[in-house]
């Protein structure tokens, strides 16, 4: 224990103000003691000279120095003290303490103080030291109506009072030492009950400020402590409660702003990032974003920058389109607003992907531009060799049957393409439900290529099948994956020269149903394999109109296949043609 500590001050202090209490007590008591004791000895032995005075007055001796010498015996038996009696030339005339034959030699005792004073005023009291007696003596001397004694003297020795005096002091000294120790006993007490209940209240601090906010064990009492922990408590509880809050505020917050698509980024007044979320580190910056960084740092584009550094100065700046430097592909929109709170002022920023929309809108618009323009072309043809019928010089009837033959053709083409987009918009409305049912893979084959066997012929085409054994019979919408075939078989026959072989195949690969269509023709060029899956997407656009093609057929492909759960890609063989794979989920 050392006394830097609050239990060593308090016990110090304590036992300091206890041990200076009880020292001051003593000293009280001890000093007047001597004193007390040395006047009521002295009273008591004035009243013994009165006693012996009287005695001598009554007994009327001879005057002899024998006879008072006896007298003075008698007297001092009676008393405690020694007794003289002083003749008025100053002789010893009799002594209790000394014999008879002594008394001649004793000195004169006519200029003792305290018988001169006797003689003035009745009574003489003095204490000195004795040589003879080695001690110190009070003497009392008290002037007597006698005709042989003037003075009547009784001298005390004060070693008994020395006696009486030590004894009392030694009772107050261990009292004082038995006084001091229960002080320190106590002083130790209740500096150590103290100290535990203030190290307590400290612990219960600790576990706070830890964050465990559950409640002390113990009662902390009802004093000004107890009251002290009790506010503490309610402190602690109260900032419990609000911290509890606080962090399912954040939470929710942070699960809001992490689910956001739009990027969000908060600055404070002095541009440095407090917040960002994952979408805006996504969007914004290739190296993430750090709360702290200034916000030039993180958003490198002059035009944002400049639109934060208005909304920080209180404006509501419009929104800006953008695109990133790191990603030019990508289009944004940034919108930025001032946070209006006194306690801490910035600005918000919130960032909008609209790459994905921006790309609808241009597919919508070259949508409606390619089904205008496919459209025209056999109207326009339709058009000009109706009004060439029409003419007031109608052609050669030889004439005029070709000229029926392409109207019948073109009307045939806008059909077809009609139709197509009215499938292929059902498809993506999904407004064809998927009917699967146990369908036989080969029969499938056989369908799809008895429909085609006339432009099979047409062409000297043959077609190879190839259906293995884990790959007879899968649970999928018959009809869809008939058609999806069709379209490619149809392209492959289109596509490929006369007299080549196209191969339909089925097998089991990866877990998946796997069905690849290919064919001996050109194939495709490797910049266009990704694209050819687009509507109206063609390698060779005279050469897809000739063959009768829509442009839709292979985008119907895709949105079929899909539908049905699997994929379709599209490459090229190595030894030349095209190789289209479906493939499908087991099951
Ligand atoms: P189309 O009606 O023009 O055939 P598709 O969507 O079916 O439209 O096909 C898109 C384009 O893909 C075609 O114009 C053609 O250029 C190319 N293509 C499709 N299948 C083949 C194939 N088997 N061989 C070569 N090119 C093909």
């Amino acid at each position: 224990m050392t006394f830097s500590g609050l239990r060593g001050r308090t016990l110090l202090a304590v036992f300091g103000v206890s041990a200076v209490v009880l020292l001051l007590a003593a000293v009280l008591i001890a000093l007047p003691m001597r004193a007390q004791l040395l006047g009521a000895i002295e009273r008591n032995l004035v009243a013994e000279a009165r006693l012996a005075a009287a005695l001598l007055q009554e007994r009327q001796t001879d005057g002899s120095v024998p006879a008072l010498d006896g007298e003075a015996d008698e007297v001092g038996g009676l008393t405690s003290a020694r007794v003289t009696f002083i003749a008025p030339d100053g002789r010893v005339v009799g002594d209790s303490a000394e014999d008879l034959t002594a008394l001649g030699r004793l000195d004169n005792h006519g200029t003792r103080p305290e018988v001169l004073a006797a003689r003035r005023s009745g009574l003489g009291v003095e204490r000195r030291f004795s040589a003879t007696v080695g001690t110190d003596l009070l003497y009392v001397a008290l002037a007597v109506e006698h005709p042989h004694v003037e003075v009547v003297r009784l001298a005390l020795p004060l070693t008994e009072v020395d006696a009486q005096f030590r004894a009392v002091r030694r009772s107050v000294l261990a009292a004082l030492a038995a006084a001091l120790a229960c002080a320190l006993g106590l002083a130790w007490l209740s500096s150590t009950l103290l100290a535990r209940r203030v190290a307590a209240i400290a612990a219960v601090a600790r576990r706070y400020a830890a964050g465990d906010f559950s409640a002390p064990a113990r009662d902390p009492g009802r004093d000004e402590l107890g009251m002290v922990a009790y506010v503490l408590d309610d402190t602690a509880r109260e900032l419990g409660r609000r911290m509890t809050e606080l962090t399912q505020d954040r939470a929710r917050m942070e699960a809001i702003l992490a689910g956001m698509l739009e990027g969000v980024v908060v600055v404070n007044a002095q541009g440095h990032v407090i917040l960002a979320n994952d979408a805006a580190r996504r969007m914004a910056s290739p190296d993430g974003v750090t709360p702290g960084q200034h916000y030039i740092e993180v958003l490198r584009h002059p035009d944002i920058g400049a639109m934060l550094g208005r909304a920080l100065s209180g404006q509501t700046p419009d929104g800006i389109e953008f695109s990133p430097p790191r990603d030019p592909n990508r289009t944004l929109v940034a919108r930025a607003a001032p946070v209006a709170t006194e306690s801490a002022p910035g600005a918000v920023l919130v960032l909008h992907d609209i790459t994905d929309l921006r790309h609808a809108d241009r597919m919508r618009r070259d949508f409606v531009a390619n089904v205008s323009h496919e459209l025209r072309t056999p109207l326009t043809a339709i058009q000009g060799y109706v009004e060439a019928l029409q003419d007031d010089e109608p052609p050669e009837p030889g004439e005029a049957a070709r000229f029926l033959e392409i109207i019948a053709r073109q009307a045939n083409r806008m059909e077809r393409l009609v139709r197509d987009l009215l499938r292929l918009a059902r498809l993506e409305t999904g407004q064809e439900p998927v009917e699967p049912s146990q369908t036989d893979v080969e029969s499938v084959f056989t369908d799809v290529l008895t429909e085609l066997e006339g432009a099979l012929e047409a062409k000297g085409q043959r077609v190879v099948t190839d259906v293995g054994p884990a790959a007879r019979t899968l649970r999928v919408d018959t009809a869809k994956l008939h058609d999806a075939l069709r379209n490619l078989v149809e392209n492959a026959i289109a596509y490929a020269p006369p007299s080549t072989t196209i191969t339909l195949a089925s097998r089991r690969a990866g877990g998946a149903f796997v069905i690849t269509v290919g064919d001996e023709g050109p194939g495709i060029p490797e910049a266009d394999l990704s694209r050819i899956f687009e509507r109206f997407y063609r390698v060779d656009k005279a050469r897809s109109r000739e063959s009768g093609g829509t442009g839709l057929g292979l985008s119907i492909v895709k949105h079929l296949v899909e539908i049905l759960g699997g994929d379709v890609k599209a490459e090229n063989r190595r030894a030349g043609g095209a190789l289209f794979t479906v493939t499908l989920p087991v099951g």
